[in-house]
């Protein structure tokens, strides 16, 4: 598996990315923690990467990914609530993808 991402370009908007300890400093939230957390306003994503495996942080950061792409094309207009549902399904599929 590819080694960790500190910067990712997505739909040429450049993101950082910064790797945090527990999964409470990623959250937006304070009552849900989060194993990702997108901040729009500073380009910057933070994962949770604690002692997770490597398939786990990439998950997280497929997510973490669609989220940007779900935002910057507006397409969570049309997914309403169901934006979670759908990107955790993608997200969990694409690492699994394999090309010949
Ligand atoms: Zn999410």
């Amino acid at each position: 598996m590819k080694k960790l991402p500190t910067k990712i370009n997505i739909l040429g908007i450049p993101y950082r990315v910064k790797y945090c300890d527990t999964p409470e400093i990623c959250s937006c939230d304070k009552e849900e923690p989060a194993l990702g957390w997108l901040n729009f306003d500073t380009s910057v994503m933070r994962v949770f990467k604690g002692k997770r495996s490597r398939e786990q942080i990439w998950k997280t950061i497929w997510h973490e990914i669609l989220h940007a792409i779900f935002s910057e094309t507006k397409l969570f207009k049309y997914v309403g609530k169901q934006e979670e549902k759908i990107i955790e399904t993608i997200s969990a599929a694409l690492p699994t993808v394999k090309f010949d």
